[in-house]
């Protein structure tokens, strides 16, 4: 479908990526292949020179990975998308691509915990320099902002406590001092946010998370703006070599299928539990953008089409009482990870976020009795039922 742009995002989702095969295949096949012969010498010396269009070797291109390219590509609004391995293999591709020796990023301090351990920990042994700020702070990103920012990586909504920075404000200040914004949409998907429409410039997802949706994959995924960004990504990809394999895009592009569906239910059921959650006695507060109790709810409605599915709380018995939580639930599963059928609990400060040390912790504003859950696809009655009894088991 050429003009696959014009329709829904419901309709985009099922068809987005797709290109017709010979054998009349209605999804792209499984090309679980290393590499592709060539016809003669010329064709192989064509293809390298980027001449004709062809396959050469999976790890530059694929069948099957483009096809999930295609469609992320395609729903993020960019001019292409690089498949890798794992959600970090694209940020450290993306740190790669935009940043050399002497320059500096500034980061989101709330943020998934390795992205910034990748920053402070391996980052500045290649001599880049890293800030981490509160990027929903405008103040904050202006102030980090110095000569030699050529990056600023945002996450929105945050990873635990969901702050949301304004993508359009900070993409603003970004360019007026040279740098580019990448944006980790792992919480939001497509459906839910699509940071290159609000002038940001590189969109990284976690697929393993809501993107693929079924708990079965490890993936990531980088989604540029323009064709020059595309071609140095590609290039930097093609060396450092984290990519998807064809099974895995096969796999995400059929959890992509349902993408719009599941999340229209992720948000409204996270919503019934964030309220529920909100009343009772033993939460002290609860984190998430469709509450109106959130402090950025306003900019939320306007930058987001939905809350998301993942909501996390912090209880008023602190780091026991969360422990007691974590081993009274029995539908709710503890587990890291978020965005699929199943609902996940789990806790941060001993867990996902372990690495960045409590000082870190502390300044990214992470209780050290914060819960998050990501919200599946089971009866929203009875994943309230299973917290309930769960919070029961909490003294006091
Ligand atoms: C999970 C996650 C990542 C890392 O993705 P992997 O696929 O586990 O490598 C990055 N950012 C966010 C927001 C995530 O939730």
């Amino acid at each position: 479908m050429n003009d696959i742009h014009k329709y829904h995002m419901d309709t985009q989702c099922v068809h987005a990526g797709f290109k017709s095969e010979e054998t009349g295949a209605v999804v792209t096949p499984i090309y679980q292949v290393s590499t592709f012969a060539f016809r003669d010498v010329n064709h192989g010396a064509d293809l390298f020179a980027g001449k004709e269009e062809g396959y050469i070797y999976t790890r530059m291109a694929n069948p099957t990975v483009q096809a999930c390219e295609r469609a992320v590509a395609t729903l993020e609004g960019g001019f292409g998308g690089l498949g890798c391995g794992s959600g970090m293999a694209a940020i450290h591709t993306t740190f790669a691509a935009l940043l050399r020796a002497g320059d500096h990023a500034v980061c989101s301090s709330v943020v998934y915990g390795p992205t910034q351990t990748l920053l402070a920990n391996v980052m500045s042994r290649f001599g880049i320099e890293s800030t981490c700020v509160d990027t929903s702070d405008l103040d904050a990103v202006k102030r980090a902002m110095r000569p030699n920012t050529k990056l600023v990586f945002v996450e929105t909504p945050g990873n635990p406590v969901l702050s949301i920075s304004d993508l359009a404000a900070v993409a603003d200040i970004a360019h007026k001092g040279g740098a580019k914004v990448a944006v980790d949409n792992t919480f939001m998907s497509p459906v839910l946010q699509r940071p290159l429409s609000l002038g940001t410039d590189v969109v990284v997802h976690s697929m393993t998370k809501f993107l693929n949706g079924h708990a079965d994959v490890v993936a990531g995924m980088i989604i540029v703006k323009t064709e020059d960004d595309y071609r140095a990504f590609r290039k930097i990809l093609n060396q450092l070599g984290g990519v998807i394999d064809p099974f895995n895009s096969f796999l995400v592009s059929r959890g992509i299928k349902t993408l719009a569906i599941r999340m229209e239910r992720h948000c409204a059921s996270a919503e019934k539990v964030a309220r529920h959650l909100e009343k009772h006695p033993k939460v002290s507060k609860v984190n998430y953008p469709w509450l109106e109790s959130h402090p950025q709810h306003a900019l939320a409605k306007r930058q987001m089409k939905g809350g998301g599915g993942v909501v996390s709380f912090e209880l008023a018995g602190g780091i026991e009482a969360g422990k007691t939580l974590m081993n009274s639930v029995r539908l709710c599963t503890l587990a890291v990870s978020l965005g699929g059928v199943e609902t996940l609990i789990e806790h941060p400060a001993s867990m996902t976020h372990a690495s960045m040390g409590a000082a870190a912790r502390a300044k990214a504003g992470i209780p050290e009795g914060l819960v998050r859950i990501s919200i599946g696809l089971e009866d929203a009655g009875e994943i309230i039922a299973d917290l309930d009894q769960g919070l029961a088991a909490i003294r006091g």
